[in-house]
């Protein structure tokens, strides 16, 4: 089935206790869309960059068969910009700079050979670009996923209530969650969730894995215990980028899909996570991918009679 993600497409610079980086190639729409490629093939991509960003850059996103037709490019303008600083749990970071730069007017245009998609991938951008998208599609997608941060509840929290109503399933960090509902309780916070418009919930733990909640069901997805993690950057969207990758796939949205598809979701992630920015992602092979999922498949599999 036809996927669209829209998101940002960056500059990353980025500092872990293992170095530091000048500005790679990063953005939440790269990593979901480099992800999502290894299960979906002409993943259609919305987004924009600066006269800045590299010919190179925009053509590794297409050697992975990702459809550059929505990708706008400024030339007389800068590309978006984040640089972050992780603290030695590597689980928390600071957040050093945001330069929005193209992003502040970035009006999402939907080209004409996108109509009709079913999935859509609301990657990490501003709430009122990621619903003039859903508003831009003549026919609402099968499925509509949206994640997001801090930042944009820190500054657009009402417009990005607006837009939750109109979504299937969000996808934020235990410290969004807590932010965004008021309650400390996970569980408390996605009931609230819940009530704001998507009827599915996930919820992800960095190394403690995922929570996946609909209804009153809930489920769980370890992170696989990684000896080294190199750089946690794009993480979440590798995870989102796996989870509607595999959704798109097999054309399930049951919940029990939506269980599979979060474990794939972690695996991607875990190979994100083990160089810096999309390193790792960029270079993975068919045995690769199989080798990481039947090890997640063991880590949660268990004989027991009650
Ligand atoms: P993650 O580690 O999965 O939360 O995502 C990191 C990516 O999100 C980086 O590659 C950044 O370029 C991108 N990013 C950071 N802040 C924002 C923002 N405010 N809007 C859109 N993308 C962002």
């Amino acid at each position: 089935m036809s996927l669209l993600t829209v998101g940002s497409v960056a500059f990353d610079a980025i500092e872990t206790p293992f170095g530091k980086t000048d500005k790679i190639i990063g953005g939440a729409a790269t990593y979901i869309s480099l992800a999502s490629s290894y299960f979906v093939k002409d993943g259609k991509l919305v987004a924009v960059v600066g006269g800045d960003f590299p010919k190179s850059d925009i053509k590794l996103l297409e050697n992975h068969g990702v459809n550059t037709e929505g990708l706008q490019i400024k030339e007389n303008e800068k590309s978006f910009f984040w640089s972050g600083k992780y603290h030695n749990d590597m689980n928390s970071r600071d957040t050093l700079v945001t330069e929005l730069n193209v992003l502040e007017y970035f009006d999402p245009i939907v080209p004409e050979s996108y109509q009709g998609v079913e999935f859509l991938m609301l990657g990490n951008l501003a709430p009122t670009v990621q619903r003039t998208v859903i508003e831009r599609l003549e026919k609402r997608p099968k499925l509509i996923v949206l994640d997001t941060m801090n930042f944009w509840m820190d500054i657009m929290l009402e417009e990005l209530l607006k837009t939750l109503k109109l979504v299937d399933v969000l996808s934020i960090n235990d410290e969004e969650a807590r932010q965004l509902s008021g309650e400390y309780s996970l569980v408390k916070a996605a009931k609230k969730i819940m009530e704001m418009g998507p009827k599915t919930l996930i919820i992800k733990k960095g190394e403690h894995g995922a929570l996946l909640f609909q209804n009153d069901n809930v489920f769980f997805a370890p992170a696989l215990p990684l000896e080294e993690v190199f750089d946690p950057t794009g993480a979440g969207d590798s995870f989102a980028g796996g989870f509607i990758g595999y959704l798109a796939k097999t054309n399930d949205v049951s919940f029990n899909s939506m269980k599979k598809a979060i474990i794939y979701g972690s695996a991607m992630a875990s190979f994100t996570v083990e160089k810096f920015g999309t390193e790792r992602l960029v270079n993975l092979d068919k045995d690769d991918l199989e080798i990481r999922f039947q090890r997640f498949i063991d880590l949660v599999q268990l004989e027991a009679k009650i």
